[in-house]
């Protein structure tokens, strides 16, 4: 068994489509990023890739490859993921933390679920996802972030 933690945090501007965990979200603002800034499949992919210490996603998505700008995160997700079952490891579960004082997210985590298990090719109840406002603390100001942690074994 292994255990992975990701973290990531994009700022929310405007004339950007909001994605979060392979979501498009209908929201007036979306994430900064050279990606399709999703920072919920950013700081999964991290977690995975982790759990195996095998870097992160810096690493192998560098933010001044031309060539990957407005990456589908979902891909730097399936990445990582490989790297996991080359080692021989896959998901036991996630869970994950997002940190968003707007757009309030409870509405969407049936779908959120949704969407994150059948990325990572698990069930739904392997998938946990909560999301906290940040009670006018401005920890994240104008953006959003995650926390993400799985639990990996061998195959
Ligand atoms: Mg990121």
């Amino acid at each position: 068994m292994r255990v992975g933690f990701g973290f990531d945090a994009h700022h929310l501007v405007r004339g950007r489509k909001l994605w979060l965990g392979g979501l498009m979200i209908d929201f007036e603002m979306g994430l900064q990023g050279h990606s399709d800034g999703d920072v919920v499949l950013h700081a999964l992919a991290d977690a995975v890739l982790g759990a195996t210490a095998s870097g992160d996603i810096g690493t192998y998505f560098r933010d001044d490859d031309s060539s990957i700008l407005g990456i589908d995160s979902s891909k730097i997700l399936k990445f990582a993921l490989l790297k996991a079952k080359e080692k021989g490891f896959s998901l036991v579960n996630v869970d994950l933390v997002i940190l968003a004082d707007k757009p309030k997210l409870a509405p969407i985590y049936e779908k959120l679920r949704d969407s994150i298990s059948r990325l990572c090719m698990i069930n739904k109840d392997q998938v946990s996802v909560k999301a906290k406002t940040t009670e006018g603390t401005n920890i994240t100001g104008s953006a959003i972030a995650c926390y993400a942690s799985v639990l990996m074994d061998k195959n």
